[in-house]
């Protein structure tokens, strides 16, 4: 049945599959289950496309490029060129920007109709193990699949609420002039490299003695030196007390004073509290995240979770390849079809990008006997002529006598792009030797990944 969007389906309707959550997991999951003639419903509170394309990857990207623009514009110089960065309207950048993202949001309402799923804006609830409310009116399906996705934490200090989220970057009407971004995870990072790129000046406040908890070290040494040489002042081993109303972080360390706008980056929370897990119930952990198994199975038979909720990996193309694989295997026979969360590669959109598969270095060596590491740090030659130099920083990690690669580590010019080709290698069990058999592509920094001694 299709419905118009607008419309809201009779009180009895049953569906095949009702995901609740119209981000990249829910949306991935129904699409696919319709491909096969399931009848679907899809419940969206905010915004169609959730998180990614409303206040994630997506906006999140078109900053970076933006940001990208800045910094080419000032190293034409090097080149030449007679150029100078006389103006930026933060004013047009937002406008298109949320154009465009209204546009792929409009999209999908053609895209759902046209596959016949159901489109319901409201608030989603279990009611019990067969069945929703969304205002008010009840649905019920065989399968219901949770997709609810996160949302930023804010930390419990006084006068929290004097800074914003990354939701809240996203709706700035001006570049702000000095920006504290509180924590060095990935979108800290992100944002803070976007702002400083176009004209901001801007601190980190981290928690830790290091930006990107959990990566490499290589990398984290390499973007912590490159922050640093390029203007982000950071702080580390911080801890925020208290905000004051002129915007003054009260810290461990002293008082940091004179911000604009203060950013937290400090997490984000599962959207699974008013959820009504308990009425169906599915379990959750302390933290309001749903365990699942390698099926995507709650511990409730026909009740599935996807994507950020569950705790793992939150990155957008996860959360889709595990509504498409639970769809496959619950509709089309497909009975082992599951998602490996193993050697997943991901991205930071820092200035320069970072690239990262499998293990690192530390993680390697607590699971085998015999590791070999191949490290690689130069001046990329795009730098060369600059005066404002990056660093390209590159690491394999390999194990056992055949020198399988389990890890690779990648911050420079290039390394988003760089990576997905290594990866696919990397998923494919690909070793040592097999790189250093494939010739080079020169002159580029993706050839000393297949030079490396
Ligand atoms: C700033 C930022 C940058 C990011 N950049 C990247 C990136 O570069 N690459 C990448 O891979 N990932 C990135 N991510 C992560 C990515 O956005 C998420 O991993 C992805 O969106 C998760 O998909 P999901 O379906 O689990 O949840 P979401 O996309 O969050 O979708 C969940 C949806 O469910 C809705 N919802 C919640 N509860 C209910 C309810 N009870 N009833 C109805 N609707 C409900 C929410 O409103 C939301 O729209 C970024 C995230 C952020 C915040």
């Amino acid at each position: 049945m299709t419905t118009n969007n607008t419309q809201q389906p009779e009180k009895t309707t049953h569906y095949d599959m009702i995901a609740i959550g119209a981000g990249s997991g829910g949306l991935s999951a129904v699409e696919r289950a319709a491909e096969y003639g399931k009848k679907c419903c899809v419940i969206e509170v905010k915004t169609i496309g959730g998180t990614c394309v409303n206040v994630g990857c997506v906006p999140k990207k078109v900053m970076w490029f933006a940001a990208n623009t800045a910094t080419q514009i000032n190293s034409a110089k090097g080149f030449g060129f007679d150029v100078e960065l006389k103006n930026f309207s933060w004013k047009t950048l937002k406008e298109g920007r949320d154009n465009y993202i209204k546009g792929i949001t409009t999209w999908y309402d053609g895209y759902l109709e046209e596959l016949g799923i159901d489109y319901i804006h409201g608030f989603g609830k279990l009611v019990d193990q067969h069945t929703v409310s969304v205002n008010g009116v009840e649905y019920s399906a065989d399968t219901i699949v949770l997709s609810p996705g996160g949302e930023p934490a804010v930390p419990h200090v006084e006068g929290a609420k004097y800074g914003i989220t990354s939701d809240g970057f996203f709706e700035l009407e001006d570049l702000p002039a000095k920006v504290a971004v509180v924590g060095g995870g990935y979108i800290g990072v992100e944002l803070a490299g976007v702002l400083n790129a176009l004209g901001s000046s801007v601190e980190i406040f981290c928690r830790a003695d290091k930006l990107l908890g959990g990566f490499d070290p290589m990398i984290q040494d390499a973007l912590n030196k490159d922050y640093a040489n390029h203007g982000i002042k950071l702080h580390h081993n911080i801890q925020i007390d208290k905000v004051s109303k002129e915007k003054t972080l009260h810290t461990n360390k002293g008082d940091f004073s004179g911000f604009d706008v203060i950013i937290w980056a400090v997490g984000r929370n599962p959207m699974t509290q008013h959820l009504g897990l308990e009425n169906a119930g599915v379990d959750s952990d302390q933290r309001g995240f749903i365990p699942t198994d390698k099926f995507q199975a709650t511990n409730i038979d026909n009740i599935f979770a996807l994507g950020d909720a569950t705790g793992r990996a939150p990155l957008t193309p996860v959360a889709i390849a595990a509504g498409r694989r639970l769809s496959d295997r619950l509709y089309n026979s497909m009975t082992d079809r599951h998602l490996d969360y193993n050697n997943i590669a991901t991205v930071v959109f820092s200035h320069p990008p970072i690239g990262t598969i499998g293990l690192t270095e530390a993680q390697a060596n607590e699971q085998f006997n015999q590791v070999k590491v191949y490290k690689s740090e130069f001046t990329p030659m795009a730098d060369a002529l600059l005066d404002h130099k990056t660093t390209t920083a590159l690491k394999l990690v390999c194990e056992g006598d055949d020198e399988k690669v389990v890890g690779c580590h990648i911050m420079g010019h290039g390394a988003d792009e760089m990576l997905q080709g290594f990866a696919v290698a990397i998923k494919m069990g690909a070793t040592k030797k097999q790189l250093d058999d494939t010739v080079a592509i020169h002159p580029s920094s993706a050839e000393e990944l297949v030079t490396m001694r």
